[in-house]
């Protein structure tokens, strides 16, 4: 097992042994698992070191969420993967230590997905309850969102989804579509729910007042150059976390990203790649992070970064190249 899986300890279904040690909002999450304790003194069965809704856990590799749930804060990302790629770098990835994968219905590699993790359970890497499952509803199932949760837990071949996220705003009808997701939390076949692509405050706020569970986190194209400072303040009043994609910039753009003097610098300052550097400033940032590739031995180094720390002038530095640009037009 490589660096990254030995702090990486397992998640989900630990709700009932965890404390949420704030209440974000008026609105109660309908998981029954969440305990919504407000500020009553430590009993005995408060685990000696408190886990706080949104902080990042680098020892652990974990955060918690506004759902209850632990999270891995690093993950493999899915996205352009061939299903027979998807098996691969899903199942590579788990023998690796990583336990967040993250895929989404257009992607068209669920099964792919679903063949790995089968792959790593049935080799004992790893139990269905040590991993940590994102899938994403596209935007042309939201009229008929039960369905489209029936069919990606079908083709994942599991019989809960840790996350599932609208993959994007979509006024028309994504209350609609999240209403679906907060039935199927009820029913356990999602445990978190939350958002992708929403860019705008009062687009998040719509989303949020309409319905009842508060989003659990945001997916948006975040990196050093597009640094989301904005939307995580705004997200932070709900115990939303952000998670970026394109984490690396995206396939096309890494190499602007790996050759900003600013970071491959501090890459060679760490004996550490630009890659890695990235993916360190985003953990250390509060990012959750999903690299994605097909590359055996890029998904190890993607990894390798429980072993190394930026210094607080280090990630002042990275903080000062954001230039609020997306790659995507999307
Ligand atoms: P990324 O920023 O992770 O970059 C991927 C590119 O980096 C690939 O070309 C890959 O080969 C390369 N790469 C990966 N590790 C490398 C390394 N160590 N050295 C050199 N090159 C390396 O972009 P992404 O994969 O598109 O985004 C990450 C994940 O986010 C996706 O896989 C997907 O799961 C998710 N995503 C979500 C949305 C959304 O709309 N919600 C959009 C895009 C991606």
């Amino acid at each position: 097992m490589s660096g990254c899986g030995s702090n990486n300890t397992p998640v989900t279904d630990q709700a009932e042994s965890t404390e949420q040690t704030a209440d974000f909002s008026t609105q109660t999450p309908s998981s029954s698992e969440v305990q919504t304790t407000d500020t009553e003194a430590p009993t005995e069965n408060i685990p000696s070191e408190e886990l706080q809704v949104g902080v990042f856990d680098l020892e652990n590799g974990t955060v918690l969420l506004n759902s209850g749930y632990e999270m891995p804060i690093l993950g493999i990302g899915c996205y352009r993967l061939s299903q027979e790629q998807a098996e691969n770098s899903v199942y590579w990835a788990l023998r690796d230590g990583y336990r967040l994968i993250d895929t989404a219905r257009i992607y068209g590699n669920e099964e792919g997905v679903g063949r790995g993790i089968q792959r790593a359970i049935d080799e004992g890497i790893c139990t269905r309850e040590d991993i940590f499952v994102t899938t994403k509803m596209w935007t042309s199932d939201f009229d008929n969102g039960d369905a489209a949760i029936e069919a990606s837990l079908k083709r994942l071949n599991l019989d809960y989804i840790d996350l599932m996220i609208l993959h994007h705003s979509q006024p028309s009808n994504d209350v609609e579509a999240y209403q679906a997701m907060e039935r199927a939390v009820e029913a356990g076949k999602l445990k978190s729910i939350g958002l992708s692509n929403y860019y705008e405050p009062d687009d998040f706020d719509r989303l949020v007042n309409a319905t009842t569970i508060v989003p659990a986190l945001l997916q948006n194209e975040t990196h050093p150059y597009h640094q989301s400072k904005l939307m995580k303040e705004h997200i932070a009043q709900y115990g939303t976390v952000m998670e970026s994609w394109f984490p690396l910039g995206g396939r096309g753009n890494t190499q602007i990203l790996f050759s900003d003097e600013t970071i491959s610098s501090i890459a060679e300052a760490h004996d550490k790649t630009s890659a890695q550097v990235i993916l360190r400033w985003h953990l250390q940032a509060g990012n959750i992070a999903i690299p994605g590739s097909s590359n055996e031995a890029h998904i190890q180094e993607n990894c390798e970064i429980f072993d190394f720390e930026l210094t607080e002038n280090e990630m002042k530095q990275l903080t000062e190249i954001d230039r609020n640009e997306r790659f995507a037009d999307y």
